[in-house]
């Protein structure tokens, strides 16, 4: 039997291989390789799908979120409010312009940003709430615009894992101040390679963002601040502007997908499966559930230490029978050593704190076949009535 990966980005590569080929082809031979035509012609198209005015490409998703926070001047001794269930990208960015992640815990449904807890972590010092649209999932943007509203923050929405989501109507990435995306290869929107855009409704926020990513340089050979050098390679774009018009058909079948697992899995004991809010129109660039095997039950939970060592127990079985899954992500980042200057303690978010113990992504991907699906759920079933009793599976 085959192995089922998480993804399978060469199947996808085989589907339009003719058009990229072609593209690269043309690419080499245009003897432009950086900037030119491709990368413009794919800020216009990308801007166009995101429905805004402005979209500056640049080498990756971090890069994205760096340049959006340097082009709203926030550094140091300013707050930038966001979550600790993501990937450490998105604090990093925070900290590299000299700013201080102030970390608000998660909604249990949807993994995203409590919006219920925002307004308590504001304070004199916050410029900025940074949402993450986990997993393709979109924030509560109606309810995060509001906040940020009321207290004049600016708002950078991180896209990376959700290139075509839309909230409300809105695609992600329109909605805040500016919005960041990756088109790192795994993404709903990969590239060949590294790739990321910025995306705004304002020409100013984009003018910044123009200068600083090309060394600061508003005209050549003339900076006006300290840059960096981020660009997307004309390779890429060329690449990305062959792919985009796939985006919708591929993200509807994440949803078809992700829309099977709920139906199997939603009244699996043991199982919690992820939440799309009434407004959210979600494009799942992963399916994680929560495993929730009750620790007080039964005397076979107390073969795992934690319910951690559960949940890697199960992934150990699913690999034994040919199924891939990740844990995204074993540890929340205000519990990382990088950030143990800021002084949080273990319990003091302990909604992320649970998840990263519970969390299981199962294999999804646009071209995934229904077998194979069938055969995650009835291996992941297997694997969790084989390992505990039903009564410490039951919902908690
Ligand atoms: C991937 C990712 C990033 C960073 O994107 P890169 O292109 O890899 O730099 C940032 N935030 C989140 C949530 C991501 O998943």
């Amino acid at each position: 039997m085959n192995n089922i990966p998480p993804l399978d980005l060469a199947q996808q590569y085989q589907s339009i291989s003719e058009e990229i080929t072609e593209a690269v082809l043309d690419v080499l031979a245009s003897g432009r390789y950086i900037g030119g035509p491709w990368v413009e012609s794919f800020e216009q198209q990308f801007a166009s799908y995101i429905g805004v005015s402005e979209c500056v490409a640049c080498n990756s998703g971090t890069d994205a979120l760096y340049l959006a926070l340097r082009a709203l001047k926030i550094g140091p001794g300013d707050e930038v409010i966001t979550t600790p269930f993501t990937f450490v990208a998105t604090a990093e960015a925070i900290a590299n312009v000299g700013a201080t992640p102030v970390f608000v815990d998660i909604d249990p449904d949807t993994y995203n940003l409590d919006i219920n807890q925002i307004e308590a972590a504001i304070n004199s010092r916050t410029r900025a709430i940074l949402p993450v649209h986990l997993f393709g999932q979109p924030t509560d943007m109606t309810r995060l615009m509001a906040i940020a509203n009321a207290h004049h923050l600016a708002v950078i929405e991180d896209c990376a894992q959700s290139t075509g989501a839309e909230w409300a109507g809105k695609k992600v990435g329109s909605i805040g101040h500016v919005g960041c995306f990756s088109f790192f290869p795994t993404k709903n929107l990969g590239a060949c390679g590294d790739g990321g855009a910025v995306t705004t409704n304002d020409p100013a926020i984009a003018a910044q963002i123009r200068a600083i990513k090309d060394h600061g340089q508003t005209a050549r050979y003339f900076s006006v601040t300290n840059g960096i050098n981020s660009r997307l390679d004309a390779l890429q774009a060329a690449i990305l502007q062959i792919k985009l018009p796939y985006l919708d058909i591929w993200n509807q079948q994440r949803r078809n997908i992700a829309a099977l697992y709920h139906q199997l899995l939603e009244n699996f004991p043991g199982i919690e499966i992820p939440k799309e809010l009434p407004a959210a129109k979600a494009v799942w660039n992963q399916y994680t559930i929560r495993l929730l095997a009750k620790a007080s039950e039964g005397t076979e939970y107390s073969r795992y230490p934690d319910k951690a060592a559960f949940r890697d127990s199960i992934r150990t079985q699913l690999i034994q029978q040919g199924v891939s899954s990740m844990v995204y992500y074993p540890m929340p980042l205000h519990l990382q050593p990088v950030y143990e200057s800021l002084g949080y303690k273990p319990g003091q978010l302990p909604v992320s704190e649970q998840l990263a113990t519970e969390v299981l992504s199962l294999p999804i991907f646009p071209e995934m076949s229904r077998e194979q699906l069938y055969r995650v759920v009835r291996s992941l079933k297997d694997c969790l009535t084989s390992s505990l009793p039903s009564a410490a599976l039951a919902k908690e």
